[in-house]
């Protein structure tokens, strides 16, 4: 016998002495091979014919197995307990009419009356009313899944005041076959507060970019009016100056005044004029991209299916003139439909074929490549071409606003991207380049698919 367990077996042995029958207490036996056996014994004091007290009949069970199975589950409801009481998130156990039967610490928390004051209610009672055909609803899922949410409502709490909450629940039988549900309960009142900031920033910062674009409108459309100005009195100078040129022509004067003269009038006028105009018409290009940006923020937007191989088809053959000054070769696969508004993604492949064909790189033959693909639940549009390319530190640079990598070797406006962006975020789309500089250009576009 394992030495801490003798004494207590001595005492049950001198008991059965006394007359009572040894009952089945658990102890531990020794092998021979030092190994460890539990054991429950019973036994029963034998006497002669003297009735002299002899002996113990004694019977002896290995139940070494079933005090294993008894230390682990042991251990695992230890385990379960610990999760239950410590856990952050609300666990609770009720009857399937609603009753609670136990609720750990959070779950209490958040509803607001200690353990034996929720015991005597039920769910019900910390469920508006408004939520009655939400709850008809989880309370169908459950009976036909054994299963409820992730479901959002919310509690009244002891106090009056509501809580939102998440729920998640299944329906447990006990050995008895008593069916009961389990619930774990999740507090969400602090993502409900980000949640409501975030939209409440959202609108604002909608109101915000409203308001600029108006700004961004107006100051672009009353620029113009003193731009045609400008240009217009640029022209009446230099009306002015041949008059005066001719004028000068005819009459004999001072040659000393005529140099003079002659150089304001044929040089520094001419040049000086010939800025301002230049100018004038580069600022007269820059509002009008303003302009059609702004119109494009506030532009109605008709969701339709596009089959895009007929779009893109129609994009390619109005720029027939281009392709074939380019000698380029333009390749366009079959391509898969989107959801879209026609003009808007229309202007958005003119704009990126326009680029493609632009920026060719005229050393090479050009090549361009049109295909789609689905990713996603998401259509993937690609513009690509074998021109000159774009370093990787510009990739980002390129869709913002008058942004143009060589403005004095390529005319542009720096226009054509941004308008792009605007119109792709605008269908809930991306657009993004990959591009190395002096091999091509690869121009994606996802949008939504049917
Ligand atoms: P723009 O074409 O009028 O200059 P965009 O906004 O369309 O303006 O393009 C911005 C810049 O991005 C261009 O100036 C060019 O430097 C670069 N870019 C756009 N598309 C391509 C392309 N396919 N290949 C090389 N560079 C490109």
């Amino acid at each position: 016998i394992y030495e801490q367990d003798r004494q207590r077996i001595c005492k049950a042995f001198k008991s059965a002495l006394e007359g009572s029958i040894g009952n089945e207490v658990p102890f531990r036996l020794v092998r021979k091979d030092g190994a460890i056996v539990w054991a429950e014994a019973s036994w029963k004091p034998i006497y002669d014919n003297k009735n002299i007290f002899i002996g113990y009949r004694t019977t002896i069970h290995d139940i070494t197995d079933r005090k294993k199975a008894e230390e682990s589950l042991h251990a695992s409801e230890q385990k379960f307990r610990l999760m239950f009481e410590t856990s952050p998130l609300g666990m609770v156990l009720c009857e399937m009419d609603g009753t609670f039967v136990h609720a750990n610490r959070a779950y209490l928390d958040i509803i607001g009356y200690s353990h034996e004051e929720a015991i005597k209610l039920s769910y019900w009672d910390v469920t508006p009313r408004d939520y009655d055909t939400n709850e008809a609803e989880q309370l169908r899922a459950m009976k036909e899944t054994g299963r409820y949410g992730p479901y959002e409502k919310e509690y009244i709490r002891k106090t009056g005041q509501r809580v939102p909450v998440l729920l998640n629940g299944m329906v447990v039988k006990d050995a008895n076959g008593v069916e009961r549900i389990w619930s774990i309960v999740e507090d969400i009142t602090d993502r409900k507060v980000a949640e409501e900031t975030r939209l409440n920033l959202h609108k604002e910062l909608e109101i915000k970019n409203k308001e600029l674009e108006s700004i961004l409108y107006a100051a672009s459309h009353d620029l113009k009016s003193p731009l045609v100005n400008i240009q217009g009195f640029s022209y009446e100078l230099a009306g002015s100056c041949d008059l005066i040129r001719s004028t000068l022509a005819t009459d004999e004067k001072n040659p000393e005044i005529k140099k003079t003269l002659d150089t304001a009038l044929n040089k520094d006028i001419p040049e000086a004029l010939d800025f301002i105009l230049t100018s004038t018409s580069k600022m007269d290009l820059l509002l009008t991209g303003l302009l059609d940006l702004c119109r494009l923020g506030n532009a109605e937007k008709k969701i339709e299916t596009i089959d895009m191989n007929a779009m893109i088809a129609d994009v390619a053959a109005s720029m027939e003139y281009q392709i074939k000054e380019a000698a380029a070769k333009v390749e366009i696969e079959s391509l898969v439909s989107c959801l879209g508004d026609v003009p808007q993604i229309s202007r958005v492949f003119s704009n990126l074929l326009t680029n493609a064909i632009k920026f060719l790189d005229k050393s090479r033959q050009g090549h361009i490549r049109i295909y789609s693909s689905r990713q996603d639940n998401q259509n993937i549009y690609c513009v690509e071409d074998n021109g000159i390319g774009i370093a990787r530190e510009y990739h980002e640079m390129i869709f913002e606003i008058f942004y143009q990598l060589e403005p004095d070797r390529i005319k542009g406006d720096g226009l054509g991207l941004t308008i792009v962006k605007r119109i792709i975020d605008r269908h809930n789309g991306q657009v993004w380049v990959e591009s190395e500089a002096g091999k091509g250009s690869k121009f994606f576009v996802s949008l939504p698919c049917l």
